[in-house]
């Protein structure tokens, strides 16, 4: 296999999860006695332009269906987020009634109805139906479609070309990487401004976030890959900033190469810091795997133990960290009978892979167990507050991402 940015020959597998299926590949109750489709699960680092990425085997098409079932509304913190976002950037760069602000991976709407609100003209870009459907029903202009060069060619003909470009945790979700930057360049006014967050790489590593790895997720981003990757296309990093989104997310400033804008100092001090952490040196992968182990094991050792106490375990957030860990860790429905998740259109489907039914969190409020365990670790507090009914009742939370932590 090739590097998905610069075509070098990857050497290196660094992690390797076994096989899984794909992590929003739900089943329904008729699915349950039909085949299910695997694939590996590993994640490669190119020594050219350290790019880590998964394999290559499952097409976009396959993985991100109609029935994508992810609505990005049932975050309370991820739509706070948003609004934050667009407050911040609309007096930043001067958009008003004149200006274009385009955002691929619109999802439900979430974000651009900030914009619709502000009266600021813009265009959502996403594939999925069923978010489409419901982000034009509050109001947010969508063209259905995966976002790349040919699109932006198609798009500045009929809208012309945006004065914002909005990415949010789609960049390390795009199977090719290049051409999507492409689009951007292309969709972009010449004073335009280009954001994109994503996790951040050093992050994974340094905190064992193993479980942020699925299929879907193509690309495991640092500041100096997307750089090189952002060069290639003609465009420029100015500036970024960390943010503690998805466990630790960078939110870069892209503009074209020739932009007037000089570059932040950000810039260096995050490449610099990235160097010094060791990103640009074969040897911070090697050992990931022996520490992801100890993560899966003492997962496991967990629910036995609990099992074995007579004590009774739920999960809450039937999403890809949950797939992902319990499909590594092999664990089935005898170790952990049911998990929550307060998307109604997970409820009475089954997390891939392992079958565990998926309900709604009102199951909770009957069960009260001993322990629930917070997959996304990353809005464990959020989860924790609105579940206080049960630690009131006995129930203690418990994660275990980077390290197993009871509350
Ligand atoms: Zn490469």
């Amino acid at each position: 296999m090739k590097c998905r940015h610069c075509g070098a020959v990857l050497q290196h597998v660094f992690l390797d999860l076994g096989f899984a299926p794909p992590s929003n590949a739900y089943r329904l109750v008729a699915d349950l006695s039909r085949p299910e489709l695997y694939y590996p699960l590993r994640l490669k680092v190119c020594e050219q332009c350290w790019l880590v990425q998964t394999d290559d085997f499952a097409s976009a098409d396959q993985l991100f269906d109609s029935d994508y079932a992810y609505f990005s509304s049932t975050s309370t913190s991820w739509l706070d987020h948003a609004r934050n976002y667009v407050e911040e950037i609309i007096p930043a760069l001067c958009l008003d009634q004149d200006s274009f602000v385009v955002e691929v991976a619109s999802n439900d709407g979430y974000l651009l109805k900030n914009f619709v609100g502000h009266g600021i003209p813009c265009l959502g870009v996403e594939p999925t139906a069923s978010t489409a459907d419901y982000a034009e029903s509050i109001g947010v202009p969508v063209a259905r479609e995966f976002f790349g060069e040919k699109f932006a060619v198609e798009m500045v003909e009929k809208n012309g070309k945006a004065d914002l470009i909005i990415g949010n945790n789609v960049y390390a979700h795009v199977p090719d990487i290049n051409d999507f930057t492409r689009g951007l360049s292309v969709a972009l006014k010449s004073t335009g401004t280009i954001t994109l967050e994503f996790p951040h790489l050093q992050n994974l590593i340094e905190k064992v976030q193993f479980d942020t790895v699925y299929h879907e997720h193509f690309s495991y981003l640092s500041l100096h890959s997307v750089s090189a990757i952002f060069e290639a296309a003609g465009l420029r990093i100015w500036n970024v900033e960390r943010m503690p989104t998805h466990g630790g997310s960078l939110r870069v400033y892209g503009c074209h190469k020739d932009d007037p804008r000089q570059n932040r100092d950000s810039v260096h001090a995050v490449l610099q810091a990235e160097k010094e952490f060791g990103l640009l040196d074969i040897a911070v992968y090697q050992g990931f795997q022996q520490r992801v182990e100890t993560v899966k094991d003492r997962f496991v050792a967990f629910l036995i133990d609990a099992k074995q106490q007579g004590k009774s375990v739920l999960a809450y957030g039937a999403a890809a960290k949950g797939c992902t860990l319990l499909n590594f860790s092999g664990v089935k429905k005898d170790l952990l009978p049911m998990v929550a998740d307060a998307a109604p259109s997970k409820q009475g489907k089954f997390i891939p892979g392992c079958h565990i039914p998926i309900v709604s969190p009102q199951a909770l409020v009957d069960l009260a167990p001993d322990y629930l365990i917070i997959f996304p670790w990353n809005i464990a507090a959020e989860i924790i507050a609105q579940n206080q009914f049960l630690a009131e009742r006995g129930t203690r939370f418990v994660t275990f991402i980077p390290e197993m932590d009871i509350r």
